[in-house]
């Protein structure tokens, strides 16, 4: 069950860089986690460049390293994780068709009883990845965001980036009451994304409650909101403050730490995780690669909580 290491003794700027210099494989089969690009943004309001995202996360993913320096958890012996490379689509500028190649290559993945960890892309890809994950009945939910994406539509568009939420909650994909968003904060021109959440029954938790109440008391909030179900981790890199991810497409000042947003990881340690997501990484606003580097980062933060959890329902 654990994962061929020996690429990750090589000196870190060599070789062909896969998600955390795992093997690539594009077959699921056997695998228990498989890491996944999806280098779409099509469905952005404003800046483009996320479809960058997968690729140099990839390459800054070569700088993690392998036991977890508070858990010690290795990830690679508890599991067998394969980079399974990038989605790909027969007709990219036709979001329809975008959607329904997304789904597929998660229902493959589903199918074959295997955890998908993605590095987006934009974030309106959530929604067809749930579509194949959550199916069969609707999931808890952990978003961590600057804003809810729990929009009806923008420019006349349903399939966006500010609205997957809303799409998967309105198909049943995820319970409401079973899902908390983290990190809300900038000014909008409608409070349509806001009132939806609030009215639908999510837990929002603005920035501005996240400060007063400090990152120990978000995790006692996140984890009594989803409780021990079934539950999917998406984590929107404008969720972090621009000071350390400046590289996306809509930032909001005023955000979440790195050192917040580990610990804050790190909290939900044994939760039911069924799927995890990094997004909203644009490598065209990213000069020095670091938001690049922090979006492996937190990946990196998932595979360690996911792992740990597959090892646990093995036993
Ligand atoms: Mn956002
Ligand atoms: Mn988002």
């Amino acid at each position: 069950m654990a994962t061929d290491q020996s690429d990750m003794s090589l000196p870190r700027y060599m070789g062909i860089p896969t998600f955390m210099r795992t093997p690539y494989q594009p077959d699921p089969a056997g695998l228990d986690i498989a890491l996944i690009g999806v280098p779409y943004d099509g469905a952005v309001t404003n800046r483009p460049g996320a479809r960058h995202g997968p690729r140099e996360m990839r390459d800054q993913s070569s700088l993690m390293r392998s036991i977890h320096h508070v858990t010690k958890i290795n990830p690679y012996d508890l599991c067998k994780i394969a980079d399974i490379g990038d989605v790909t689509f027969k007709a990219i500028y036709e979001h329809d068709a975008v959607v329904r190649d997304i789904e597929a290559f998660f229902a493959r993945v589903h199918a074959a009883g295997v955890v998908p960890l993605r590095a987006g892309g934009d974030h309106s890809v959530t929604y067809p990845i749930l579509k194949a994950i959550a199916k069969d009945a609707p999931v808890g939910l952990v978003h961590i965001d600057a804003h809810t994406d729990t929009w009806d539509q923008f420019q006349g568009s349903k399939f966006m980036h500010g609205t997957p939420f809303r799409r998967a909650h309105e198909d049943n994909l995820i319970d409401a009451d079973r899902t908390v968003q983290i990190g809300i904060r900038g000014a909008q021109n409608t409070s349509d994304g806001w009132d939806y959440s609030l009215e639908q029954g999510m837990r929002v938790i603005f920035m501005e409650e996240f400060t007063e109440i400090g990152v120990k008391a978000v995790i006692e909030e996140a984890r009594r909101v989803v409780g021990d179900g079934p539950t999917y981790l998406s984590f929107d890199v404008d969720g972090l403050d621009p000071v350390f991810a400046p590289g996306t497409g809509t930032p909001e000042i005023g955000g979440i730490t790195t050192v917040e947003a580990q610990a804050l990881l790190r909290g939900l340690r044994g939760l039911d995780l069924i799927g995890a997501d990094v997004v909203e990484v644009a490598p065209p606003f990213d000069p020095s690669g670091n938001t690049s580097l922090v979006g492996a980062t937190l990946m990196y933060e998932m595979l360690c909580l996911l792992a740990e959890v597959i090892a646990e329902k093995r036993t």
